[in-house]
């Protein structure tokens, strides 16, 4: 059994059984359904994951920003092992159970703002996204949604069209979902319109007085969706006035805004979600991911006026809210507020990221460190002066990583950033090894 202690190793043999099961998924699993590393993990425990030859790597990805409360926390497997001995499923819809109305005033109690709030469960993201968006429509009665450029919510056909990146998430797929419209995000590092914060004095925000004249009219607007931090777009943070200004558009033209933290939740950014970093309000948020340490489960919260303009039945599903999940859920939530999981993921981000400032003064080629907490990347570019970005880096750097017991991950809209998700319970001696052999990529790269 793992303790969650361990550090990587990692020896190159690679097991007829572990050969065999890769032979097996390239025969059985659809080609859509991508792998970046080629290993099939055993067992994992904190920050560490061992593949089935026994090779041990640190996790640098947490699942894909899942893992914040670190893998198999013990008193979240025992909470999942008792409410699964006693209901499996009962549907909420028709008979309900505690954890999920639990679950709910947990959620209501520690989002933001101190209004009447309402939650109800499903299962992904993008589910969680789908229905914050009808619960909009349902309370404004208006048919439009604006979303930013750069912003990633999902795979379906409403969420991939609010998504940004073509190729691979939305290639082939068109025609996409109606009344859409898509408006700059504040990506500093590339700002669209080539100027600097905060000389910019925020061109992006003005925008708005032009799109509600050009491309849509305000009052036929039902939400504004945006990732607090930029997810798959690349951990982009945006100015704290950004986020303050596009809510009061919101206020002053009826709009719901809708805080899509599925990535950013949950302890990941220091904080339990990240638009308390900027003093922001939502009128909806979406969340999953983080949740309950691994388990299917996403929910919409805010407030109460509006998660009620739904009328019955036009929202849920059949396996929403499962008694599992949101047992599991309590338990993360408990774990994560009793042991200062927002204090270790201040703690784990502001080593790992003054240590790759220290990497970017050797390496150019690193453009950007940024992010909050635990929510870090970098930005690797060709050239200092062009900014081009560097896609190939990106991927030799995550292959070296990879070969040496590390997992990490790729973002970005042009693929040339790597983004850091690390368990918040990585230890100081793992992340000191991860940063180790990070800094022998560069060297090797940057040969
Ligand atoms: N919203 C954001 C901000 C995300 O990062 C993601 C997934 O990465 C989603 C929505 C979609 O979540 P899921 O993959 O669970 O559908």
């Amino acid at each position: 059994m793992l303790t969650g202690l361990e550090l990587p190793q990692v020896g190159h043999q690679r097991s007829a059984a572990s050969q065999e099961l890769l032979q097996r998924k390239n025969n059985y699993v659809a080609n859509g359904i991508s792998v970046s590393a080629p290993i099939i993990i055993d067992e994992a425990k904190g920050a560490v994951m061992r593949d089935i030859d026994g090779n041990t790597y640190i996790d640098l990805y947490g699942g894909i920003g899942v893992i914040n409360a670190g893998h198999c926390p013990e008193t979240v497997v025992k909470s999942i092992q008792q409410q699964a001995e006693k209901l499996l499923h009962s549907c909420f819809m028709v008979t309900m159970y505690q954890p999920y109305i639990d679950l709910a005033e947990k959620l209501a109690r520690i989002t933001p703002g101190d209004h009447a709030k309402k939650a109800m469960f499903v299962n992904s993201g993008a589910e969680a996204v789908e229905n914050a968006i009808k619960i909009a429509k349902a309370y404004t009665n208006r048919p439009a949604v604006i979303a930013f450029d750069g912003g990633f919510h999902g795979r379906t056909l409403l969420t991939m069209t609010l998504t940004s990146k073509v190729k691979p998430y939305k290639f082939g797929c068109g025609p996409f979902a109606p009344e859409v419209y898509k408006a700059p995000a504040a990506y500093c590092y590339r700002c669209p319109y080539k100027a600097s914060y905060p000389d910019c004095g925020l061109h992006c925000l003005e925008h708005f007085e032009r799109f509600f004249v050009a491309e849509v009219a305000a009052e036929d607007v039902a939400a504004m969706i945006i990732e607090p931090i930029q997810g798959e777009g690349g951990f982009i943070v945006p100015p704290k006035e950004f986020l303050q200004g596009l809510k009061k558009i919101c206020e002053e033209h009826g709009i719901v805004f809708i805080a899509d933290e599925v990535q950013s939740g949950f302890t990941r950014t220091g904080k339990m979600f990240a638009i308390e970093h900027f003093d922001v309000v939502p009128d909806l948020m979406t969340m999953a991911k983080g949740i309950a340490a691994g388990m299917p489960l996403s929910a919409v919260v805010g407030k109460a006026e509006i998660m009620d303009a739904a009328t019955p039945g036009r929202i849920g599903g059949t396996f929403g809210g499962n008694p599992v999940s949101c047992a599991a859920a309590l338990a993360t939530i408990d774990l994560m507020e009793q042991e200062n999981f927002c204090g270790k993921a201040e703690h784990a981000g502001t080593k790992l990221k003054k240590a790759l400032i220290e990497l970017q003064k050797k390496y150019p080629i690193i453009g950007d460190v940024r992010g909050l907490g635990s929510m870090t990347a970098i930005e690797l570019i060709k050239d200092p002066q062009t900014k081009e970005p560097n896609k190939k880096a990106a991927a030799d750097l995550i292959h070296y990583c990879f070969e040496n017991g590390i997992l990490i991950m790729g973002a970005g809209i042009f693929g040339n950033v790597i983004r850091f998700l690390p368990p918040v319970v990585i230890s100081d001696e793992q992340l000191d090894k991860a940063i180790e052999v990070l800094e022998n990529g560069f060297a090797t790269l940057c040969k």
